[in-house]
């Protein structure tokens, strides 16, 4: 089987700050309020707990913020996972804009633990059913200007539309379980360790199936995939820069490379489907004319071609070509995809990444940027704090 490698140098570096903004108000509900605290030990169990790995920081709030327990205050998960398993319910109000600004003010500081200084990112994971009685906007802005990238973690069958009223769009792609939240506070720890912390830049071409075995929601699926990158990678012209290529019948170059986030972000979502037939043989041959301009930059290139199923064109030739010019290839197929061509794409199975649905590609993300942040150590400020700009804000999530 296929599946994605992380770099060992990586794997033993997760380090963050990360506090969790508990809702303890009335409407959570008693029962629901005994959820989120297996919930929070769920989260906290995988992660390795210090002062020079992951700091945990816990307030809940109410009509008033209360102040469990600050970043600095545990360095053991023992301690953490019995001051959580503690947490007394408060009921009341529901103030999540004065909480909010409360843990940028007197959590994600140095005096509190806050590593900030030492470039650690810096995250808040927010739990709430979404119906605050005080305005979240600014606050909430406020909170990623401060430069922490903030998760939202819906309670309750109703809270996927208040959270919305929250998060950006597209937001409701990212409304699911809560063991994503893991994964992605995971990713954002391991893209920040020394191995990846070495700036350079890349140019990531994305190459995408729009033919007739790609769905509406496939297509958004991928689309979301794409810019989730933008929240891990330097976007700009001493950084990284991204262009996107289509494929069916025959391929159309979107968006050649692009050095500025939000145009990036624009150009996926404009791309539509377009039916037909899928012939990925000729769009690898279409790239390989294609991307000898990118070769004036010294920077590593990427392929990432992601495809709905089985390549019915000659596509070994026309790989091997792009190969040879340097260009490192990573096959993602979904859905009915051979996972033998699949690697006879990439070259290296290591490079290759199989999902059942479209949805999934999610949980492939963490083992794709690590082949593009991590190979030898060349590339990859993914550093979250250092790349403030880049936190395109809230995430919103739902407790199963
Ligand atoms: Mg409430």
């Amino acid at each position: 089987t296929i599946k994605s490698q992380i770099f060992t140098e990586c794997e033993n570096a997760l380090v963050g700050d990360i506090v969790f903004l508990v809702d303890s108000s009335g409407s959570i509900g008693s029962k629901n309020f005994e959820l989120v605290k297996t919930f929070l030990g769920n989260v906290i169990k995988p992660f390795d707990i210090g002062p020079k790995k992951i700091q945990f920081g816990l307030a809940q709030y109410s009509t008033e913020t209360r102040k469990e327990f600050l970043l600095k205050d545990f360095a053991d998960q023992e301690s953490v996972l019995t001051k959580v398993q503690q947490l007394h319910y408060l009921q009341k109000n529901t103030r999540t804009g004065e909480a909010l600004d409360f843990i940028r003010k007197d959590y994600f500081v140095e005096a509190a633990g806050s590593r900030v200084g030492e470039l650690v990112p810096q995250i808040a994971v927010l739990i709430t059913d979404g119906e605050s009685s005080d305005s979240v906007e600014t606050p909430a802005q406020q909170l990623r200007d401060h430069g922490v990238l903030v998760f939202c973690v819906g309670v309750g069958k109703d809270a996927q539309k208040q959270l919305k009223t929250i998060a950006n769009p597209p937001q409701d792609h990212y409304i699911t379980e809560c063991s994503k939240v893991i994964n992605d506070v995971r990713t954002c720890c391991l893209l920040s360790s020394s191995a990846c912390a070495e700036t350079r830049g890349a140019d990531i071409f994305f190459l995408l199936d729009v033919s007739g075995r790609i769905g509406q929601l496939d297509l958004r699926d991928m689309q979301n995939f794409i810019i989730s990158f933008l929240r891990f990678l330097p976007i700009g012209p001493d950084h990284v820069r991204m262009g996107v290529v289509t494929y069916s019948h025959s391929p159309s170059l979107r968006s050649g490379l692009m050095e500025d986030a939000d145009e990036i972000k624009e150009a996926v979502l404009a791309l539509q489907r377009e039916g037909g037939a899928a012939y990925v043989g000729k769009a690898l041959a279409f790239l390989n004319q294609g991307m000898g301009e990118t070769a004036e930059r010294q920077v590593p290139r990427f392929l990432v071609v992601i495809s709905g199923g089985e390549a019915t064109d000659d596509f070994k030739g026309p790989a091997e070509a792009l190969r040879r010019k340097d260009i490192t290839l990573l096959a993602i197929g979904a859905k009915k995809s051979n996972e033998t061509q699949l690697t006879e794409i990439s070259g290296d199975s290591r490079q290759t990444f199989y999902v059942n649905h479209f949805d999934a590609l999610e949980s492939i993300s963490e083992g794709v940027l690590a082949e593009i942040c991590a190979p030898e150590g060349e590339f990859g400020s993914c550093i979250l704090a250092r790349n403030q700009n880049l936190m395109f804000g809230v995430r919103g999530l739902t407790l199963p």
